[in-house]
C-alpha cells in the first residue's frame, strides 16, 4: 500500500512523530504498526485562527527510497568559455547551467570571497571602514549570501522553483526546504552553501576571480567579446552574462554613457519597521495556546494609497536590521535572519511605490532619473559611518522627534530623527496613512514600542538593461546576456537563480544553433 494523503493537525500533533503516523494509518485505513514510510511532501501553517499545520504526506507500507538529487555537471576545463559578471544567486545558477550545456563559466566578481566577505561586513556593522566592493551586497554570493535566504517567490512561472532549492540542497541546505511552503535558509547556513557551489563549478574547470571590478566591455562589429576590470586587465570569452544586480550603478552609468539601450523601472521606496517578535506573536497566533512551539510569526500587509501601492517587503520574524548601503555618504538598511530566527525583533520593510513621475527633478538623466532619486535619498539619510536615523512609529504619526529610542536589533547605531523631514513628502504621508490602516490588522503595529529605521530603498533595480525576448540578448550588444535582479527580470533570490538557468541555457541552445 502507497498513499498520498492531506491532514490537518494542530502543533504539537506535528511535533510527535508517533502520534502522527497513527493520524495517518487511521486516515488510509492501517494499523500503525504496518507504516513503513511517513514522508513528509508538503507543510504549510494556517494561522488565521487557531494554528494548525496542513501536511501533505507519503504513507506506505514498504520502505520507500528517496528520490536522489541528480545533477550532470561536467568537465569543463577545455570547453569554450562564458563570462559571468556577478557571482549573486543570478551568477551562481548561471555558471552552474552553464557546466551542464558544457560550457565553461568564468565568474568575475568585483567582490571578495565569503570567507573575506564575513570579515569586511564585521567591519561595516562596527563603523571601523567600509568596503565599496565587498559588503552587504557585493562579494562572493551577491545580496543573496547574507540575506535572510526566504526562498518562497511567486515567479514560479519562469521556472522550476524545485530545481533551485533541490540545487541548494545538494549543497548543504537542509531537506526541509524542499517541503516548507514558505522555505528559509538563514545567513549562518548561506555561506556554507555559497563556498559548496564554489567547489562543484571549480572543481569543474569553471574559474573565480575576486576583486575584480568590470568596468567596460569589450565589443566588436556590435559583439561583446569579453570584459575590462578596473585593473586594467583584459578578459575575453564567448559570449558575456551581466548578473551585476540592483546595486551596480556603475554598470548602469557605463551604459548611459556609451549610449547602450536602458529603461527607467518603476520600484519601492520606505523604511524598516522594528516590533517585538512576541507582540506579532501574539497577534498572529491569535494568542493560541500552541505559542511556544510555533515558529517566530511572520505577517504580509498591503494596501492602496490613492494610486500608490504601500506594502511590506522582505519581513524578518526574528531577524536583524543591517545596513546595506555600497557607497559611502550614505545610509541603506535591509533584513536578514540567521536560521534559527532567534531574536527578540520582528522587522519588515514598509515600502511605497515609486514612479517615474515622481523623480520629474533628474528627468535630464533619461533612463537613470529614478535610480538618481534612489540615489539622493540615500545621501539624505546618511548621518555619520553606518548610524541611522530612526524614530519610534507613534512619533513619526504625530510627527514628533522621538525622546528616546527603543533598544533594537540594529548594529551600529541609532540616532533620533524626524523621519517625515528625512524621507520624500510622498513616501511619509503614504506611509502615515498605510501604517494607520495596518494598525488595523495588526493591533499595536503603531505603538511606542515599534520603531522605524530609514531608509529601505533598494527593492529592486531602479533601472531595466533590456534584452530580446527569444534570444535574451541586450537588442544592440550581440553575445550580451543582461539577466537577474539587476537587469529588472528578477527580484529575489529564487527568481534572480530561476533567470540565471533560463538565460544560460538559452545561450547554449544560441552558440549551439550559431543564432545571434
Ligand atoms: C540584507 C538582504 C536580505 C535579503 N533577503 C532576501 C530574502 O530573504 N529572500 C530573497 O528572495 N531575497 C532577499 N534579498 C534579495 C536578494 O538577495 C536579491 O534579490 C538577489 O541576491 C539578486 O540576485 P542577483 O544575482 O541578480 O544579484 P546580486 O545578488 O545583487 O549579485 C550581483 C553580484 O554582482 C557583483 N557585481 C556588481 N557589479 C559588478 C561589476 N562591475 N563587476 C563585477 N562584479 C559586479 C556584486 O558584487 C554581486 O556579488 C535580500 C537582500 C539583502 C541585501
Amino acid at each position: 500500500m502507497k498513499e498520498t494523503i492531506e491532514i490537518e493537525v494542530n502543533p504539537l500533533e506535528f511535533s510527535d512523530r508517533e502520534r502522527l503516523k497513527r493520524i495517518a494509518a487511521k486516515k488510509v485505513g492501517i494499523n500503525p504498526e504496518d507504516v513503513a514510510c511517513l514522508r513528509l511532501l508538503r507543510k504549510s501553517l494556517d494561522a488565521r485562527k487557531n494554528p494548525v499545520y496542513r501536511l501533505r504526506l507519503l504513507v506506505s507500507t514498504d520502505y520507500e527510497e528517496e528520490r536522489p538529487i541528480e545533477r550532470n555537471y561536467r568537465d569543463v576545463s577545455n570547453a569554450e568559455s562564458v563570462i559571468i559578471v556577478g557571482a549573486g544567486p543570478c551568477g551562481l545558477f548561471a555558471a552552474l547551467t552553464l557546466l551542464e550545456c558544457g560550457l565553461k563559466p568564468v565568474i568575475i566578481e568585483r567582490g571578495r570571497s565569503v570567507s573575506e566577505r564575513k570579515k569586511d561586513i564585521a567591519m561595516i556593522a562596527r563603523n571601523v571602514s567600509f568596503n565599496e566592493d565587498s559588503n552587504w551586497c557585493f562579494g562572493e554570493g551577491g545580496a543573496g549570501t547574507f540575506s535572510d535566504g526566504k526562498l518562497y517567490t511567486r515567479s514560479n512561472k519562469k521556472g522550476s522553483i524545485e530545481q533551485v532549492l533541490e540545487t541548494f540542497v545538494r549543497h548543504g541546505a537542509d531537506k526541509s526546504i524542499l517541503t516548507e511552503a514558505h522555505p528559509h535558509i538563514g545567513t549562518d547556513r548561506l555561506s556554507g552553501i555559497i563556498k559548496n557551489i564554489r567547489h562543484t563549478i571549480t572543481s569543474c574547470g569553471g574559474e573565480y576571480h575576486f576583486n575584480s571590478r568590470v568596468v567596460d566591455f569589450i565589443v566588436r562589429d556590435g559583439r561583446v567579446c569579453g570584459v575590462r576590470l578596473a585593473s586594467s586587465e583584459t578578459i575575453e570569452a564567448r559570449a558575456v552574462i551581466l548578473s551585476t544586480g540592483h546595486s551596480a550603478r556603475d554598470i548602469y552609468e557605463l551604459f548611459h554613457h556609451r549610449g547602450w539601450l536602458l529603461e527607467p523601472k518603476p520600484f519601492a521606496m520606505g523604511v524598516r519597521v522594528e516590533h517585538l517578535q512576541q507582540m506579532i506573536n501574539r497577534v498572529q497566533y491569535n494568542n493560541s495556546k500552541y505559542m511556544s512551539v510555533l515558529p517566530p510569526a511572520s505577517y504580509s500587509l498591503a494596501c492602496n494609497i490613492g494610486s500608490r501601492g504601500v506594502f511590506s517587503f522582505c519581513m524578518c520574524p526574528g531577524g536583524m536590521i543591517i545596513p546595506s548601503s555600497t557607497e559611502r555618504n550614505s545610509l541603506v538598511v535591509n533584513g536578514m535572519s540567521s536560521s534559527g530566527r532567534c531574536s527578540p525583533f520582528a522587522n519588515s520593510g514598509i515600502v511605497v511605490s515609486v514612479t517615474e513621475k515622481d523623480a520629474y527633478q533628474y528627468a535630464s538623466y533619461g533612463a537613470l532619473s529614478l535610480m538618481k532619486f534612489q540615489q539622493q535619498c540615500e545621501k539624505t539619510m546618511y548621518i555619520r559611518n553606518q548610524t541611522a536615523p530612526a524614530q519610534k512609529i507613534s512619533d513619526f504619526m504625530n510627527g514628533r522627534v522621538s525622546s528616546h529610542l527603543n533598544p533594537s536589533s540594529y548594529p551600529s547605531g541609532l540616532r533620533s530623527c524626524n523621519m517625515n523631514e528625512l524621507l520624500p513628502d510622498f513616501v511619509s504621508a503614504s506611509l502615515r496613512k498605510g501604517f494607520a490602516l495596518f494598525d488595523r490588522k495588526i493591533k499595536g503595529f503603531i505603538s511606542s514600542e515599534a520603531m522605524l529605521v530609514g531608509l529601505e530603498s533598494r527593492t529592486s533595480s531602479p533601472v531595466r538593461i533590456p534584452r530580446d525576448g527569444v534570444t535574451l540578448q541586450h537588442p544592440q550588444l550581440k553575445n550580451l546576456y543582461p539577466c537577474g535582479e539587476g537587469a529588472g527580470y528578477a527580484g529575489g533570490i529564487t527568481s534572480s537563480a530561476m533567470d540565471g538557468i533560463n538565460t544560460a541555457r538559452r545561450l547554449a541552445f544560441n552558440l549551439s544553433e550559431k543564432i545571434d
